[in-house]
């Protein structure tokens, strides 16, 4: 096998998967287990994908610890001590190298290793993987485990390369990485930014947050993990485990953490002032999500907005910050859902300035700051907490090519096309896990990686049974697929026309506007994919 850096041909092997990731490191585990010989090649230095990246100062999951992590190990269920709520990066990347020792799975992962390109030889049914350090590795199948949240975006704006002070991605954050006393720039205000900005706050001499967009964010109540909550979690994780394949997200919520995704059971539209203040004061910002009807209905969405602006202008001392700060003009849910501690009250701290970018936009990096339409701030860091190419981004960045030489890109150019989220026709024995057409970044990752990881597996084991080479989706079983996926997004909240989100693959300029994620929820798309397969894989040929 050849090493990182090396550039010698192999011998065929089973698999390759690309991405040491939560998804990565499972499908090593579970395909090794079926007798598979399977490879990871992963671009970073360590395991842990998402956690491994992502070590800006305030990264944690919003999945309380016990419901993101693995179910297929009841031991390694039973040994791992979680110490909070919901776990910061530090410990989900000491999870992940933990399982990548339990397991053995070192011996067959390639860190520092990118995946460049990745061609399917017609006559040998073959994929041929190469790899930035030369390597050359052909493989029957081909397991893109590249994460849907994995691409860092960073816009182009003129004048970067010339600013003297340090320039940081959230998602590219260096340990040993020290801020403090310094005047930080922090553009972006979704997840990563929001969950930065008390830290960077924290530390900084002045911190301006650049906001382009306001965003709904609500409180996560973290917290150190009971010792009950967690010994009742792990003797019932059997159940645990069955049950969070049965609900809509993947998260049963049994844990007594407050989930953000689930919808409440009163309808706002039903409710009297009275009501949604007396909600307002018992729940505070989750009183904006505690209603049966705001996923669907505009009217009763703009209600719980009310709400949630509210409670901006009773934590937030200053009536033109709380202006900036409140959003507008888009519904609550078209955006993946953002959970912080303590962001809105970051904002009565002296050492920090809220830049709206509405009031004028950024202009170009200056030597020593942010050239705004609204004047000069004179900066020592500048932290980009812009997102991610979405779901399609990682996989887009290697040369893939099916048959007849045809490009991954090109087949995806009017948006991704798949059966499942799974397969893409053309592209024999090409996997992606959690990809365009599952529901991926709409529920709970480890329960849909695992399931995909699963099923794959029960499939290439079948495929061995019968004597089978390849697999791919008919154009017919994928058209109705990509259709479907279409028509369960639509008239929700996700899809609105006011609503630009990196689902829609809105954040990236020139990206088509398709709503990638498949939104009918986990045990729907279960039900779907084990008929496929019950029914000897309907849907996909064979050969
Ligand atoms: P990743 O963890 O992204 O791993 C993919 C790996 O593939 C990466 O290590 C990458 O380096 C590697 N790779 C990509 N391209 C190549 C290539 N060409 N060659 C070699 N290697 C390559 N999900 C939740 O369910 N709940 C949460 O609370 C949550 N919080 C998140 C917080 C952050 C900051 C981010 C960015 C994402 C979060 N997510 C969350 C989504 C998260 O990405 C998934 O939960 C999960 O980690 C995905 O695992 P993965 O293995 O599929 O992908
Ligand atoms: P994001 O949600 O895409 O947010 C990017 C931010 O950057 C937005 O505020 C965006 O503004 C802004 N931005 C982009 N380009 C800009 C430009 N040219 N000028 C000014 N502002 C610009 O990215 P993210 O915060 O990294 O989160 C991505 C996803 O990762 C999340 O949605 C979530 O799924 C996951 N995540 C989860 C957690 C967690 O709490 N569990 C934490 C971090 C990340 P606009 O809104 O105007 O585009």
């Amino acid at each position: 096998m050849a090493t990182a850096g090396g550039s010698e041909r192999t011998a065929t092997i089973d698999v390759v998967v690309v991405g040491a990731g939560m998804a990565g490191l499972y499908a090593l585990h579970h395909f090794r287990e079926l007798g598979f010989s399977t490879i990871v090649f992963e671009a970073g230095g360590g395991v842990g994908g998402t956690w491994y990246w992502n070590r800006y100062p305030g990264a944690r999951c919003d999945v309380p610890s016990l419901e993101y992590s693995y179910g297929f190990s009841k031991e390694l269920e039973q040994e791992w001590e979680w110490t909070e709520v919901f776990p910061p990066q530090e410990e989900l990347e000491r999870y992940f190298n933990h399982v990548a020792d339990r397991f053995d799975l070192r011996r067959d992962i390639r860190l520092n290793t990118r995946v460049t390109a990745a061609t399917f030889d017609e006559d040998a049914s073959t994929w041929t993987v190469e790899t930035e350090a030369g390597d050359v590795v052909t493989s029957r199948f081909l397991v893109m485990a590249t994460g849907p949240l994995s691409a860092p975006m960073r816009p182009d704006m003129p004048g970067l390369d010339t600013f003297k002070g340090r320039v940081f991605q959230t998602s590219q954050w260096e340990d040993g990485t020290d801020v403090s006393g310094m005047r930080i720039g922090l553009i972006g205000t979704g997840s990563s930014g929001v969950q930065t900005t008390p830290e960077l706050a924290a530390v900084a001499e002045q911190l301006f947050v650049f906001q382009r967009t306001p965003t709904y964010t609500w409180p996560s109540r973290n917290g150190p993990l009971d010792p009950e909550v967690q010994a009742a979690w792990k003797r019932d994780c059997v159940e645990n485990r069955r049950m969070q394949r049965e609900v809509f997200a993947g998260v049963t919520g049994s844990t007594g953490a407050i989930i953000v995704a689930l919808p409440g059971e009163k309808a706002i539209l039903e409710s009297t002032e009275d009501d949604r203040l007396a909600m307002l004061e018992e729940h505070g910002f989750d009183a904006s999500r505690k209603w049966s009807d705001t996923a669907t209905n505009p009217e009763a969405n703009e209600l719980a907005c009310d709400l949630f602006r509210e409670m901006i202008r009773r934590t937030v001392h200053d009536p033109d910050v709380v202006e900036k700060l409140s959003p507008r003009g888009y519904p609550i849910g078209c955006k993946r859902p953002v959970v912080d501690t303590n962001y809105f009250e970051t904002f009565n701290r002296d050492n920090v300035t809220l830049v709206d970018l509405r009031r004028g936009g950024i202009e170009r990096i200056t030597e020593t700051g942010i050239q705004t339409e609204q004047g000069h701030f004179d900066l020592d860091v500048i932290v980009f907490a812009t997102g991610f190419d979405a779901l399609t981004g990682a996989v887009g960045r290697i040369d893939i090519r099916g048959r007849d030489g045809a490009a991954l890109r090109d087949a995806w150019s009017s948006g991704p096309r798949t059966l499942l989220g799974l397969q893409c026709a053309g592209f024999p024995n090409l996997f992606t896990v959690t990809g365009p057409g599952s529901p991926s970044v709409l529920v709970n990752m480890v329960v849909a990686s695992e399931q995909h990881v699963e099923w794959i597996g029960a499939l290439l084991a079948w495929m061995r049974e019968h004597g089978l080479t390849t697999v791919e989706p008919t154009l017919d079983a994928q058209d109705a697929w990509v259709e479907h996926v279409n028509q369960a997004a639509e008239g929700t909240m996700w899809t609105a026309p006011s609503c630009n989100s990196w689902y829609l693959g809105a954040n990236i300029p020139g990206k088509p506007r398709v709503f990638m994620p498949y939104v009918a929820g986990l045990p729907e798309y279960i039900k779907e994919a084990d008929a496929v397969a019950a029914n000897d894989y309907e849907g996909f040929a064979f050969s």
